[in-house]
C-alpha cells in the first residue's frame, strides 16, 4: 500500500507542537531543507495531509497557507493556536506598531539608539532582501483557509495525536469539521468534587495550595474547566493547577472568554457593587486569562 504523504508547517507559534512519524514527509520547513518551490512544483490536492502548526499572523503564513491547502487533501489546524489563534493571538490586545515599539525600542534588553524596526525590503549591495510584512491581526488557520480537522491543545496530547495518526493510517478519520476531543466541557471530565460553593475572592496560583479533590474554581481560582473543551485527561487538574483553556471553547460555545466570565459571575458571592468592584479588580488580567487561547475565533476577534 502507498505511503501518504504528510506536510507539516510552522507559523505563529512557541513549537510546543511536534508531530512526524506515520508517513513520508513531503515538506517540513522547520526540520528538513525542503523549499517553498517544492511544493509549489506538486501536483494539487498531491500531499495527502498538511498538519498546520500555529496562527496566521504575516504574509508568508498567508501565502503558505493557500499553497498547502492548494495541494493538500486535507488540512488539519494542529494545536491551539492553528485551532483558535493561541497565544500569538493575545497580540490582537496590541497592534503590529505597539509590539514593534516595545520589542524594538521600550524593552528593557532592546538597545536601539536609531530606532531601527524591521523593513519588508533592505537594498544591499547584493540585491534585495526581504521580510514577510506582519499583521496586526492573528488570525486562526481556518480564517483564511478551508480545515477539514481541528486538533486542539497546546501542545495536543499524545492520546489524541495516535487517535489522528490511526484514523489517518486506517482511513477512518471523521466527517470533516471535526474537532478531535471530547465532545463535553472539561468539568463533565473533571474527577473534582462541586459543591454548588460560591466565592468571596479570586485568588492566584501562587497564593494558595488548593485541596486536591475538590473543585478549583470553588476554591477561588480561575479554572477555565466550565468554558472549555474536555478530551485532554484533565491534565493541569491532576496536578492541583487550574485550567487554563488550550482545549478551546465546548461544543456549542461560540466565545469562551463571555462563558468564563459568565460562569465566574455565577459563582461570586458579592451583596453590592462595591463589594462586585472589589473582586473584579482582584483579578490580574481578566482579558489575558479568559481569551488566552481563544483571541482570534471569540466575538471580540481584536482590541478595536
Ligand atoms: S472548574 Fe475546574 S476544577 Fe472545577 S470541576 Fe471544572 S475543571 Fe474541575
Ligand atoms: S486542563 Fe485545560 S489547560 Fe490543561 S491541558 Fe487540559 S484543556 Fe489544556
Amino acid at each position: 500500500m502507498a505511503k501518504l504523504k504528510l506536510g507539516l508547517y510552522w507559523a505563529a507559534t512557541c513549537g510546543g507542537c511536534d508531530v512526524a512519524a506515520l508517513a513520508d514527509i513531503v515538506f517540513w520547513p522547520i526540520a528538513l531543507d525542503f523549499k517553498k518551490h517544492h511544493v509549489e512544483a506538486m501536483k494539487d490536492k498531491e500531499i495527502d495531509i498538511t498538519l498546520w502548526n500555529g496562527a496566521v499572523r504575516s504574509s508568508e503564513h498567508e501565502e503558505m497557507a493557500h499553497l498547502l491547502r492548494a495541494k493538500s487533501k486535507a488540512m488539519v489546524a494542529f494545536g491551539a493556536c492553528a485551532c483558535f489563534g493561541g497565544i500569538p493571538a493575545l497580540g490582537n490586545f496590541t497592534n503590529k506598531s505597539e509590539i514593534f515599539e516595545r520589542v524594538y525600542i521600550t524593552a528593557p534588553s532592546s538597545d536601539n539608539p536609531n530606532k531601527v524596526f524591521p523593513q519588508t525590503k533592505t537594498k544591499v549591495a547584493e540585491g534585495d532582501l526581504t521580510l514577510p510584512e506582519m499583521w496586526d491581526t492573528v488570525l486562526a488557520l481556518g480564517q483564511v483557509v478551508d480545515v477539514q480537522y481541528y486538533i486542539p491543545g497546546c501542545p495536543p496530547t499524545v492520546p489524541i495525536i495516535l487517535k489522528v495518526v490511526e484514523a489517518i493510517a486506517g482511513n477512518a478519520l471523521p466527517p470533516p469539521g471535526a474537532v478531535i476531543a471530547g465532545e463535553k466541557t472539561l468539568c463533565d471530565e473533571c474527577p473534582r468534587k462541586k459543591e454548588e460553593k460560591k466565592i468571596a475572592r479570586i485568588y492566584r496560583s501562587h497564593e494558595l495550595i488548593p485541596v486536591p479533590e475538590k473543585c478549583l474554581l470553588e476554591q477561588g481560582l480561575v479554572c477555565m474547566g466550565p468554558a472549555t473543551r474536555g478530551g485532554c485527561g484533565a491534565l493541569c487538574i491532576n496536578a492541583n493547577m487550574p485550567c487554563r483553556g488550550c482545549f478551546g471553547p465546548p461544543p456549542g460555545v461560540y466565545d469562551q472568554g463571555a462563558k468564563m466570565l459568565s460562569a465566574l459571575a455565577s459563582i461570586y458571592e458579592a451583596s453590592d457593587e462595591k463589594e462586585i468592584a472589589r473582586m473584579v479588580d482582584e483579578m490580574v488580567d481578566p482579558a489575558g486569562t479568559f481569551y488566552r487561547f481563544g483571541m482570534s475565533t471569540s466575538m471580540l476577534k481584536r482590541k478595536r
